[in-house]
C-alpha cells in the first residue's frame, strides 16, 4: 500500500489544491491531507474551517482522507504509516523552498520520500494568498476556488477587511 500525506496551510483551499488531490489519489493508493497547525502562523481560517472545506471538497475521493497535525510532519508520516509526502511545485521559488524541507524530512525520518508534481499551468499561479488579496480588495473570487469554499470565503469576507489574519504564508 503506497500511502502518502500531502501536507498544507490550506488558508483557503484553492482549485490547485483540488488538481493536485485528484492527481495524487491517481498516484497513490491512499492520500492523507494533512491540514496544519501552526501557531507562528496567523491565519485566516480557524484550523476547523479549513478541515471542514478540505473534508467537502475531497468527498468524492474514495482513497483521500483529512486530518490535522500540529507539529513535525514527519511525526505523521510515521503515524499514518506513509513513505512519501506529496507537494507541489509552482514556480522556482517553491522548489527553493521544497528542496531543504525535503531533505530535512528524510534525514529526520530515514526513507521518506517527497514527492513533487509540477502544478498545472491552469492553476499554478494561484496561491491562497492571492485568494486573500482578492478577498481583501472586494474582488471576486469564484474562478480560483471550488464553489463550497467561494461561498464560505464570501461569509468570512468580512474578518479579512476588518484587518484579520493570514499574511504569513503563500
Ligand atoms: P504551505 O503553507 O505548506 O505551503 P499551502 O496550502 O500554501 O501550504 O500549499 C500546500 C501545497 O500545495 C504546497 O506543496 C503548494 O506548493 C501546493 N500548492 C498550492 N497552490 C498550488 C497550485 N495552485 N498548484 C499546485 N500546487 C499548489
Amino acid at each position: 500500500m503506497k500511502r502518502a500525506v500531502y501536507p498544507g496551510s490550506f488558508d483557503p483551499m484553492t482549485l490547485g489544491h483540488v488538481d493536485l488531490i485528484e492527481r495524487g489519489a491517481r498516484l497513490f493508493d491512499e492520500l492523507v491531507i494533512c491540514v496544519g497547525v501552526n501557531p507562528s502562523k496567523s491565519a485566516f481560517l480557524s484550523v476547523t474551517e479549513r478541515v471542514d472545506l478540505v473534508t467537502a471538497v475531497a468527498a468524492p475521493y474514495d482513497n483521500v482522507r483529512v486530518c490535522q497535525h500540529e507539529g513535525l510532519i514527519v511525526d505523521l508520516v510515521r503515524s499514518v504509516d506513509a513513505s512519501a509526502i506529496f507537494r507541489g511545485l509552482r514556480t522556482a521559488g517553491d522548489l527553493e523552498y521544497e528542496t531543504p524541507m525535503a531533505l530535512t524530512n528524510r534525514s529526520l525520518l530515514g526513507g521518506t520520500e517527497t514527492v513533487f508534481l509540477v502544478a498545472d499551468p491552469r492553476y499554478s499561479f494561484i496561491s491562497s494568498r492571492l485568494i486573500k488579496e482578492i478577498l481583501r480588495g472586494g474582488g471576486d473570487i469564484r474562478a480560483f476556488v471550488p464553489p463550497a469554499v467561494a461561498e464560505h470565503l464570501e461569509s468570512a469576507r468580512s474578518r479579512l477587511t476588518a484587518g484579520g489574519g493570514g499574511d504569513a504564508d503563500s
